[in-house]
């Protein structure tokens, strides 16, 4: 791998997020010979740690990592450096500056700069807003910035977070991290669009009858209920990755596989999101919480939860694009927590043909076609068939064809924030959202948030089920089902 030259700050090096994914992450590139000799990265946060504190927690966070020996995480560890900052005090900043340009002599980091904002959405302003104050950007070599969801909470939030950052940053410096576009399945779910005649020219109205997308969990809210509370699952899995993932399933074949014509596809297809009215959004829309069950509590009783909390733990709703490619083709979605399993799937149903040879000598009836892209934890795609049951009747089957990666080839493979934080040190950022993006989507997303709190039904559903029966019904209605249960 060619290794990459970086000044790599963390605001937020204490925290969950970093230990958990950005250490790991961080190590598998040095691993990878992407990160070398020529990288230092600076820890920051409140709490007064020194280096050698701050590299005893890199090296724990590694425990469970594959690849790892003693020497090389050792090598690896002594890149670090914490600096105590509260991210409200101008003067930090400075330090920080110094720093940075020290280590950048140190290790010849060619003044790149990449900046990492791992902490809670609220200080993302006041960052960016010192960075640009106190001069933090490097006038050599780059200036990038990382930035975690949740990328505002609705359209005005995030206008008023992205316009601070854009006081700091230009649009092509900033890395909006939708963590489902670093997953191998759906960036693969591309090289299967546009590589495949078998595909490529049946993947619209013509030939395809309704999409499905699904994002079940198994767990609750667990200790994540006080962030949960002011979002629900519409801001938290909606606005961002079903959106990200239906864009994948339904833009238009880039004229080039580079970022400037995926995010002109994506933009064209996000310009088709319907203006929706809040009828439309309580017509198509379905909310829930899930309930106790025998060994689990339910949402309401969840620690730091409101015993009346309205808020959604399940969504499923019918998105309706209006463009001319999709026209008829409903796009349905769901995603829940505590459901009877954890999956991300794709569904593309096709529609069936218009006749059927077969039909007359009293076969049974031929089936859709459906190919599923399974994101995880299952990885890979199956394509149904019909063909012939064997025997002399001409009776019809379905026959899947499936592929899988194995789990070991899982396990080797990069993890979405590795293959993201890769990107951004190597300056591509198909793989990252754009203001448009957030833009258009939190746009609809507004409406049927708005429709909700202006009184809408919460469906109430059982722990471990596979969410209320109204998502069903949400279907029925207007003639199609979900293709697998959760
Ligand atoms: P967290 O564990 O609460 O970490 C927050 C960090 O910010 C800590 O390092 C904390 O350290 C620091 N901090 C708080 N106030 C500060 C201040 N005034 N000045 C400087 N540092 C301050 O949060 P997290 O779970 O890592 O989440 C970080 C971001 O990633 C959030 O936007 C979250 O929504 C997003 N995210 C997290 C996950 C995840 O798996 N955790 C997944 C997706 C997205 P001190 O207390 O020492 O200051």
């Amino acid at each position: 791998a060619k290794e990459q030259a970086s000044i790599i700050t963390i605001f937020g090096g204490s925290g969950d997020l970093a230990r958990r994914k950005l250490y790991p992450a961080l190590y598998q590139l040095y691993h990878r010979g992407v990160l070398a000799d020529h990288f230092a990265v600076i820890g920051t946060a409140r709490r007064p740690w020194s280096d050698e504190f701050y590299r005893d927690i890199i090296r724990e966070s590694l425990q469970d990592e594959p690849n790892t020996d003693e020497e090389t995480v050792a090598s690896f560890a002594s890149h670090f450096y914490y600096q105590s900052h509260d991210v409200t005090d101008a003067d930090h900043y400075i330090t920080l500056k110094n720093l940075s340009q020290k280590l950048d002599d140190q290790y010849e980091a060619k003044g790149n700069r990449l900046f990492y904002m791992a902490m809670a959405p609220r200080f993302f302003g006041t960052i960016a807003s010192h960075i640009r104050s106190e001069n933090l950007l490097s006038a050599k070599g780059y200036n990038r910035l990382i930035i975690e969801k949740p990328f505002g909470r609705d359209y005005d939030s995030a206008k008023e977070l992205n316009d601070s950052i854009g006081a700091a940053f230009n649009e092509d410096q900033v890395y909006r991290i939708d963590h489902y576009l670093g997953k191998e399945m759906v960036q693969g779910l591309l090289a299967l669009r546009f590589t495949n005649p078998l595909l490529t020219p049946i993947w619209n109205k013509d030939y395809i009858s309704d999409v499905q997308i699904t994002l079940a969990e198994k767990v609750g809210v667990e200790e994540r209920a006080g962030y949960y509370e002011t979002a629900g699952a519409l801001r938290d899995m909606v606005q961002n990755h079903i959106m990200q993932l239906i864009a994948y399933v339904a833009m238009q074949q880039p004229t080039t596989f580079t970022p400037e014509e995926v995010h002109k596809s994506k933009n064209k297809l996000f310009a088709h999101l319907p203006v929706l009215t809040e009828e439309d959004a309580k017509r198509n829309w379905v909310r829930g919480q899930y309930l106790a069950s025998a060994s689990q509590k339910g949402y309401r009783q969840e620690d730091n939860v409101d015993e009346n909390s309205n808020i959604e733990t399940y969504v499923a709703g019918r998105i309706d694009l209006d463009d001319p490619r999709w026209t008829g083709v409903p796009f349905f979605v769901r995603t829940g927590k505590r459901l009877a399993k954890k999956a991300t799937e794709i569904a593309i149903n096709f529609k069936p043909l218009s006749h059927n040879i077969f039909d007359a000598v009293g076969s049974k009836e031929a089936r859709v076609n459906r190919l599923t892209v399974y994101v995880e934890p299952e990885q890979g795609y199956t394509l149904t068939l019909n063909g012939k049951t064997i025997g002399a009747d001409y009776d019809l089957r379905q026959d899947p064809l499936s592929f899988r990666y194995s789990q070991d080839v899982i396990d080797a493979a990069p993890e979405a924030y590795e293959r993201l934080i890769r990107d951004a040190l190597r300056g591509d950022q198909t793989n990252f959202t754009r203001w448009p993006e957030q833009e258009a989507t939190w746009k609809y997303i507004d409406v049927v948030r708005k429709a909700w709190d202006d009184g809408a039904d919460l469906a109430m559903y059982n722990s471990g089920s596979h969410g209320p029966a109204a998502a069903d019904k949400l279907l029925e209605r207007d003639g199609y089902s979900w293709a697998e249960t959760f």
